[in-house]
């Protein structure tokens, strides 16, 4: 049996983290007075400008948030065009154990939440045989060895990729289908990157919190609601440049200037790489330097709901060992949490960008193939088909962060430290630890508010 699912940010190493000053769920406070008159602009309304921007308010600063999309969330969005929640950005709660602060918001507005089991999880080779289960199960086992292996025997500054150090350590690995498809379908899924482009060391190094995944079958966007009430949200706003001086900052928006005392900058590092976004004076050296190297990854959703269902019912998660790695290589089956008849696939690692590039109706193609190649002519026409496009998406330019070879777990930190006591850092890739995820993104938002309110006070 595979050890601990898909979503190995707890496989071999659990790190409780949330034990920092600031993560926890912003409240009012007794302090609300004191920052009355400061004024701070945020640049984005994914989840960590709002909580960035929920946490100020709440303590009296002027906070205008503005935001490029017609709609807040960021890469948090839920589609009910089928009836049943699609989740284009983030889908599981990772570890949602009592510590992690999107358990506390889901649980503040009621979420209905569904365990994912990792287990239950068929596998189909290249031909479309399912593997029996003592063939999964060694798949499995030598995947975790494998990582395991890996952790022993590479130092922290080791400066090879994942798939050159395997390919020094344990080369049979790289010639192993069924392996090569746990190394995409578990790994490039968790980090959002290409083996060849991960870091060997950093790979499986960050933080987690315990607790099986759960997916919201109400919507993972309901847990933004609170975080936004109330708050003065500029949306259709794409933010052109942000000036700091001595005295304040001027934030270009939607072609007009807004003043302010401090600015927040949430926008993904996709954005950041892509340099959008004016920044004057010139961000320091070690910024940009940050921005160059660190990883931005895909990872592309595609649903199809079709009229009825040819696949077993209870399995929670099918897996196809696709010849392109990466290729819609790892579905998962509403049914198990729903009367919906979708199948979600994900690509990831290289071909996440291909998929991409597709239109919608040749992905669908492209994935409508791989299905076929598992289940035949039962594959019908599908009713309807929902697809995500992140590395082409203007506001995002890709999925989520991960480290490079050669990068340091330090550098993605070091995204969250601020520039002239004016301007300030947040999103996933400004902790390490939990780079890549919700949790982690909320939780930079309340460092980069702690931040903010302590230079304003
Ligand atoms: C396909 C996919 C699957 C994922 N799965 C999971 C999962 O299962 N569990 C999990 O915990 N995490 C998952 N994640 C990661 C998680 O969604 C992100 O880490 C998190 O939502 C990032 O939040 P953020 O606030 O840092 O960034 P964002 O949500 O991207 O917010 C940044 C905001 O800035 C805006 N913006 C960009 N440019 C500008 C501009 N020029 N001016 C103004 N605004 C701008 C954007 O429109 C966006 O709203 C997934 C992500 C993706 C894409």
């Amino acid at each position: 049996m595979k050890p601990a699912g898909i979503h190995r940010r707890q496989l071999l190493k659990v790190a409780l983290f949330a034990s920092g000053a600031w993560a926890v769920v912003p409240t009012r406070t007794p302090r609300a007075q004191t920052l009355r008159d400061t004024r701070v602009v945020v640049v984005g309304a994914g989840i960590a400008g709002l909580a960035a921007a929920r946490t100020l308010a709440d303590q009296g600063v002027s906070v205008v948030v503005v935001e490029a999309n017609a709609h807040i969330g960021g890469r948090l969005r839920t589609d009910w065009t089928l009836g049943v929640p699609f989740e284009a950005g983030a889908g599981w709660i990772h570890g949602p154990s009592r510590d992690n602060p999107i358990r506390r918001l889901a649980d503040a507005v009621g979420a209905k939440t569904k365990v994912t089991d990792d287990d239950s999880l068929s596998v189909f080779d290249a031909a479309g045989r399912k593997l029996p289960d003592p063939e999964l199960s060694k798949i499995n086992a030598d995947w975790e060895r494998l990582i395991k292996r890996l952790d022993d025997a590479l130092e922290s500054d080791d400066p090879r990729s994942l798939r050159d150090a395997i390919a020094a350590l344990a080369p049979g690995a790289l010639k192993d289908p069924g392996v090569l498809w746990a190394l995409s379908a578990y790994t490039e899924f968790s980090k959002g990157g290409p083996i060849e482009d991960l870091s060997a060391p950093l790979h499986d190094d960050d933080g987690a919190f315990t607790g099986a995944d759960v997916v919201l079958v109400s919507g993972y966007d309901k847990i933004l609601g609170p975080l936004a009430a109330g708050l003065d949200i500029r949306l259709s706003h794409p933010v052109s440049a942000i000036t700091t001086a001595n005295d304040g900052v001027v934030v270009r928006a939607g072609g007009g200037e807004i003043e302010a005392d401090y600015a927040v900058c949430s926008v993904p590092l996709g954005v950041l790489k892509a340099g959008t976004i004016a920044f004057k004076p010139a961000l320091p050296p070690g910024h940009r330097k940050n921005i160059a190297a660190l990883g931005f990854g895909s990872v592309t959703k595609i649903a199809f709901e079709f009229a009825a269902p040819f696949w077993d019912l209870k399995t929670q998660y099918f897996g196809i060992v696709t010849a392109a790695k990466g290729r819609w290589n790892y579905w998962m089956n509403y049914r198990t949490f729903s009367n919906s008849n979708v199948l979600l696939g994900l690509s990831v690692g290289a071909y996440a960008p291909v998929a991409d590039r597709m239109t919608d109706a040749e992905m669908a193609a492209d994935a409508l193939a791989v299905l076929r190649g598992v289940w035949g002519t039962k594959v019908t026409t599908p009713l309807r088909v929902l697809t995500t496009h992140w590395s082409t998406d203007p506001y995002a330019l890709g999925a989520y962060s991960y480290p490079r070879p050669g990068n340091r777990a330090a550098q993605f930190d070091d995204l969250g430290e601020p520039v002239a006591d004016r301007l300030f850092f947040c999103g996933e890739h400004t902790t390490f630890d939990h780079a890549g995820t919700t949790h982690g993104a909320y939780l930079s938002g309340l460092r980069a508010a702690a931040q903010v309110a302590e230079e304003a006070r």
